[in-house]
């Protein structure tokens, strides 16, 4: 981050003025103000807990929404691992649920094409279904060279991302090992 002469002015006065009220007693005054704001933005909501999602660290956090709506999240004090802290990429899960940039729609590259193209959701997952079962018609290995019985699918690998959580992770291998895929990773311990 490039800081401007005007940025440095700007930073230092709101640390002097830090410094000032604190040494003044005055930042204890402000703490039930600010203890209030944090209680108005939860207070209206339904919490839950969970585990962050962005990698094997598993910390805790208290997801807080409205309906469907999730209007705040924060590191779990009573989660073991992390009590409470949460580094920049979990300080960010809020904006998983709420970001305009998140893209919404299954895009489709169809073969030989050069650009992408909307599709309905069902029908791409009843194209990944074909494919996965044409593939796993024609490629399943019953038995290896020495006749014993193996039952695998080789020609399929499934990879898991650090956004799922241990509940969709363990559903995915469950899946990935009633099909008889032995290349099995999740991106979280890459
Ligand atoms: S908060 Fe950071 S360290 Fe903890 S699980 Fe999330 S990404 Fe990993």
């Amino acid at each position: 981050m490039q800081l401007t002469r005007r940025d440095f002015l700007k930073l230092s006065g709101l640390t002097s003025s830090g410094i000032i009220l604190s040494s003044l007693g005055l930042l204890d005054l402000l703490k039930p103000a600010k203890s209030y704001a944090q209680c108005l933005k939860i207070k209206y909501g339904k919490e839950t807990t969970s585990i962050c999602a962005y990698c094997a660290g598993g910390c805790g956090v208290i997801l807080t929404s409205v309906g469907t709506k999730l209007i705040n999240s924060e590191g779990n004090p009573d989660h073991p691992i992390n009590q409470g802290g949460l580094c920049s990429k979990g300080n960010a899960l809020y904006q998983v649920a709420n970001n305009e940039r998140r893209m919404k729609d299954y895009l489709y590259r169809a073969p030989g094409s050069d650009k992408w193209e909307t599709v309905d959701g069902d029908w791409a997952i009843y194209e990944i279904a074909k494919k996965i079962k044409a593939l796993r018609d024609d490629t399943f290995i019953e038995k290896d060279d020495k006749g014993n019985v193996v039952n695998r699918l080789e020609s399929l690998a499934v990879i898991g991302g650090s956004p799922l959580d241990n509940e969709e992770a363990y559903l995915t291998s469950k899946f990935a090992r009633a099909l008889g895929v032995v290349h099995l990773e999740t991106q979280a311990r890459i």
